[in-house]
């Protein structure tokens, strides 16, 4: 079973995809994730996409593609996967089509003005990818990992000038995804705002009737 997480930037998909993946038998297959690696690795795909990932502007498909189905091929994701960021537009979710396409779309709804402030508040562990908000979600310790006590860190695409690229490329490549996983039924739409716990209790109840 193949499931998508939809939504903008900032919905929580990352937190959600890694919080599902303790529950279910599927991996986590996050291609911003993906790209960060290797962008710090200086790997000579990272040097290729870090002036988009610089400017919030989507990966090209083919690229991108070949990434995901590599991924795909391996042992462990044939049981399925929890993509996150992953289709980002038609053309992508059209591709995948030949890799089992995807099951179930779980769509996180929010206001455009949650949607900036979580992005703009947002702090990631360096290490091991844990996702923090200094409002809504702060570590124990001023910016520290709860996790693993290492720094954390802002996304450098989560400033302001680049925010709102991400939300345009979302509004003209990724929305047209609800439609398209709508007409074929798969979209199921949960509250984004909820807390963590219950936004998972809610997914698995979503994803279980499919
Ligand atoms: P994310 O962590 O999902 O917000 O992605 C961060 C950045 O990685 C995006 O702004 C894009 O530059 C790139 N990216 C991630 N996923 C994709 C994708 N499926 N297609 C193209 N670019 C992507």
């Amino acid at each position: 079973m193949n499931v998508m997480l939809l939504g903008p930037p900032g919905s929580g998909k990352g937190t959600l995809a890694k919080n599902l993946s303790l529950e279910v038998p599927l991996i986590h297959l996050s291609t911003g994730d993906i790209f960060r690696g290797a962008i710090q690795r200086q790997s000579p795909m990272g040097r290729t996409v870090e002036c988009y990932l610089r400017e919030g502007k989507l990966v090209p498909d083919e690229l991108t593609c070949e990434v995901v189905f590599e991924r795909l091929r391996e042992e462990d994701a044939r049981r399925g996967v929890i993509f996150d960021g992953f289709p980002r537009n038609v053309a992508q979710a059209e591709a995948l089509e030949a890799y089992g396409g995807v099951d179930c779309a779980v769509l996180l709804e929010l206001d455009r003005e949650s949607n900036i402030g979580r992005l703009v508040g947002r702090l990631v562990c360096k290490e091991c990818g844990s996702i923090y908000h200094l409002k809504f979600l702060p570590p124990k310790v001023r910016n520290t990992c709860d996790v693993c006590n290492s720094e954390l860190k802002r996304r450098p695409d989560d400033q302001l000038e680049v925010i709102g690229k991400r939300l345009e490329e979302y509004r003209d490549q990724t929305y047209p995804l609800i439609e398209y996983y709508g007409t074929r039924g798969k979209v199921e739409r949960l509250d984004a705002l909820l807390p963590a716990p219950e936004l998972v209790k809610l997914a698995l109840e979503k994803i279980g009737t499919f």
